[in-house]
C-alpha cells in the first residue's frame, strides 16, 4: 500500500473521458454515444470499478468540465449517483485564459452545484489567499490551486504557516507547452532545469 487517501479521475480538459462526454466529439451510435447517460456510461463503469477496488473509506473525486457536455447540472447528478466524494470543476476552455487571475467558472459552478449535495469546488484562476477565501465565503466547500503550485510547490504550506499571500505565478500558461514536451515545470524555473532552457531559451 502506498498510503494515499484518495484518487481523482480526470474527466475534463479534452482527455479521453471528456471526449466521451462531449456531444460534438462523441459520434458513437452504440450504448456509449447519444444521450448524456450513454456518453457517461464509460465513466460510470470506471467509477464503479475504482470504488470496488478502493473501498468506501477511500476518497474518489473527479475533475469535470462545467461547459463540455451540454448539461452541467445533469452531469453533476450523474456523478452524485455514482457515489463520488467531490467534484473539482474546470472548463474546456481553461487554457485560453492566459493572464486571467480571477476565478474562471465560479458563477456556473454555483448555479450547477445547487442541484446536488456533494461538494463541488472550483479550480482555475485562483492565485491568492484573498481569492481563495472569497470563494469559500461564496459557499464553496473547497478551493483548488493549480498553476500556483506548479510555480511554487510549497505555496499551500506558505498559506498555512502565514509566509505566503499571493502566488508568483504569471498565469502565462507556458507550463501547458512545457507539459506537452513532458516536463511539467514553470517557465520561471528554466534556469534550474536544462531541458526548459533548451525549449524557452
Ligand atoms: S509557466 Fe509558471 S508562471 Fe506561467 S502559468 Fe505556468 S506556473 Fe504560472
Amino acid at each position: 500500500m502506498c498510503g494515499f487517501d484518495g484518487v481523482q479521475i480526470h474527466t475534463a480538459h479534452g482527455y479521453l473521458l471528456s471526449n466521451f462526454l462531449n456531444p460534438s466529439e462523441n459520434r458513437r451510435t452504440d450504448a456509449y454515444g447519444g444521450s448524456l447517460e450513454n456518453r457517461f456510461r464509460l465513466i460510470a463503469r470506471i467509477l464503479s470499478a475504482v470504488r470496488a477496488a478502493c473501498g468506501d473509506d477511500f476518497a474518489v473525486l473527479v475533475k469535470a468540465d462545467c461547459n463540455g457536455c451540454g448539461d452541467f447540472p445533469a452531469l453533476l447528478k450523474l456523478y452524485e449517483g455514482c457515489g463520488v466524494d467531490a467534484v473539482e470543476v474546470s472548463g474546456v476552455d481553461f487554457n485560453h485564459r492566459a493572464g486571467q487571475k480571477t476565478p474562471f467558472y465560479a458563477q456556473a459552478l454555483l448555479q450547477g452545484s445547487n442541484c446536488v449535495s456533494l461538494p463541488v469546488f472550483p479550480v482555475g484562476g485562483v492565485f491568492s489567499r484573498q481569492t481563495a477565501e472569497e470563494l469559500l465565503r461564496q459557499g464553496f466547500p473547497l478551493v483548488s490551486f493549480s498553476r500556483a503550485l506548479i510555480c511554487e510547490p510549497d505555496f499551500a504550506a506558505g498559506l498555512k504557516n502565514g509566509t505566503a499571500e499571493e502566488s508568483k505565478c504569471l498565469a502565462c500558461n507556458a507550463c501547458y507547452t512545457i507539459y506537452r514536451k513532458r516536463y511539467v515545470r514553470c517557465i520561471q524555473h528554466k534556469d534550474e532545469i536544462p531541458q526548459l532552457k533548451k525549449v524557452f531559451g
